[in-house]
């Protein structure tokens, strides 16, 4: 039963009190963790901060947060012990439990690789016929080299997999990756990608109404916070003869907003640049007369 004196500040979905909250399954520590947290507080979802590690309540949205082991997650979404969670799609596809992938997220960025022996002679795929392949992906290896029809033998093993060929345990490994810097340290070298991963928000199949009320309301901020991260607002001033040539370059939500300055013959040019054309964008920009750029991280973004 619902405590009458309950001091959340949000109303709550249903009065059975069962579906009205979103419990959501984060990995308890690792890779994941800080990325998953601060996404869940950019949403504006306040996490109490309990000696409880396992689990911890929100204060303003009804939503239940578990912390977990990252390959115990798809299992608790499939069996709805959580809702949703937050994983790679590499644990996702490798458990390959009945859950499905909501969002990509942007973070955890990783691939999935196969890597032999620095010295070794790469041709193609086929170097790895009858070889003995260590992985902690023993069915993401067995896909990718059925798909490529190649036999090998994998060795499933649980951690270190990097090691496995210096100490003659396989002749190649599949492991996670992400700068190549742990490869090359152990003397090896990438040469097939088996998946390209990211963090993902994942959802049991059978949510009630309530609960999908609760994830869309989660979704739509996850997506505000994104297109905030990947967009920056931008203020600047220029001389009005060559305002033309510096509104052409900026995209705007919709057009650039041009306010004339206290200063006769000068105006303010405001605007919003995605991140990966920024850096051209504002040389351009100082080259056709803009003045005194500024720069501004945008909070959240509704369009
Ligand atoms: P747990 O104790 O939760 O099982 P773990 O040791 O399996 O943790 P981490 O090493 O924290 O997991 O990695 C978690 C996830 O982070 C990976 O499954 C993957 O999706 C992502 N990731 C991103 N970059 C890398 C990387 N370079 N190496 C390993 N994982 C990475
Ligand atoms: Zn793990």
């Amino acid at each position: 039963m619902k405590n009458p004196m309950s001091t959340k500040a949000y109303a709550p979905l249903a009065s059975n009190g069962k579906e009205d909250i979103l419990k959501i399954a984060i990995q308890k520590s690792g890779r994941l963790y800080d990325d998953s947290v601060k996404l869940l507080k950019d949403c504006g979802i306040d996490l109490k901060n309990g000696v409880n590690k396992l689990k911890t309540e929100c204060d303003n949205f009804p939503m239940e947060i578990y912390f977990l082991r990252d390959d115990d997650i798809p299992q608790y979404v499939e069996d709805a012990v959580a809702h949703v969670g937050i994983v790679g799609e590499n644990v996702v596809h490798e458990k390959n439990k009945q859950v499905d992938i909501v969002e990509a997220l942007g973070f955890g960025k990783c691939r999935l690789s196969i890597a032999i022996g620095r010295n070794e002679k790469y041709d193609s795929e086929t170097f790895l016929q009858n070889k003995r392949i260590a992985t902690t992906y023993p069915h993401l290896v067995t896909q990718f080299l059925e798909k490529k029809k190649i036999k090998a033998e994998i060795h499933e093993i649980s951690g270190s997999v990097e090691i496995a060929p210096g100490i003659g345990l396989a002749d190649a490994i599949a492991d996670l990756v992400s700068s190549g810097s742990t490869l090359f340290m152990n003397g090896l070298k990438e040469v097939e990608t088996v998946l390209e991963s990211q963090a993902t928000l994942i959802k049991n199949r059978h949510l009630e109404p309530s609960q999908v009320k609760i994830l869309d309301k989660f979704l739509f901020r996850i997506r505000a916070v994104r297109k905030a991260r990947n967009n920056k607002y931008i203020l600047l001033n220029a001389p009005n003869d060559k305002l033309q040539d510096i509104i052409r370059l900026l995209p705007g939500m919709k057009s650039p907003t041009v306010l004339p300055l206290a200063e006769a013959g000068w105006s303010s040019v405001h605007s919003v640049l995605n991140e990966n054309d920024f850096w051209d964008i504002i040389e351009r920009l100082k080259e056709a007369g803009a003045q005194g750029i500024l720069v501004v991280p945008i909070e959240k973004m509704i369009i």
